[in-house]
């Protein structure tokens, strides 16, 4: 969990909190799916922990249980988006992924081919 101030700025923490707007595609208890505002692909989810997590290491390290519910919530997310085709699952992590948001987010890409897709 990071301090509070980080808390407080940081994005995915105001989406949850519906303080950003976002197109939710999956809410449970503890992880909100919503489609990435830049798709890299046809379908293209961000599925996050509602409670701030840094990154998977840092939730690992605080919940690995809850490692479980949010990678149910991407599998899930798939079966609804019907990409019965297959799908990419990401997750940036540390410095050298080039990540933009710090609070865990895992990307699920597909609907086409993803040979040529960056994940
Ligand atoms: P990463 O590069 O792994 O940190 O990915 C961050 C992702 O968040 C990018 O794919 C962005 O397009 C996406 N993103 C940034 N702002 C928003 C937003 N307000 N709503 C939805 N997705 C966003
Ligand atoms: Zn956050």
């Amino acid at each position: 969990m990071a301090d509070e101030v980080s808390v407080v700025s940081c994005l995915f923490c105001r989406i949850v909190a519906g303080e950003v707007p976002s197109t939710v595609v999956l809410e449970t208890d503890r992880v909100l799916a919503f489609r990435d505002i830049a798709p890299a692909a046809p379908t293209h989810v961000l599925v996050v922990p509602k409670e701030h997590h840094e990154d998977l290491a840092a939730l690992v390290a605080a919940d690995p249980a809850y490692v479980g519910q949010v990678m149910a919530a991407v599998v899930e997310v798939a079966r609804l988006e019907g990409l019965v085709g297959g799908y990419r699952v990401v997750t940036n992590t540390g410095e050298d992924s080039g990540r933009t948001v710090f609070h865990l987010h895992v990307h699920v890409l597909g609907g086409a081919s993803l040979g040529l897709v960056a994940g």
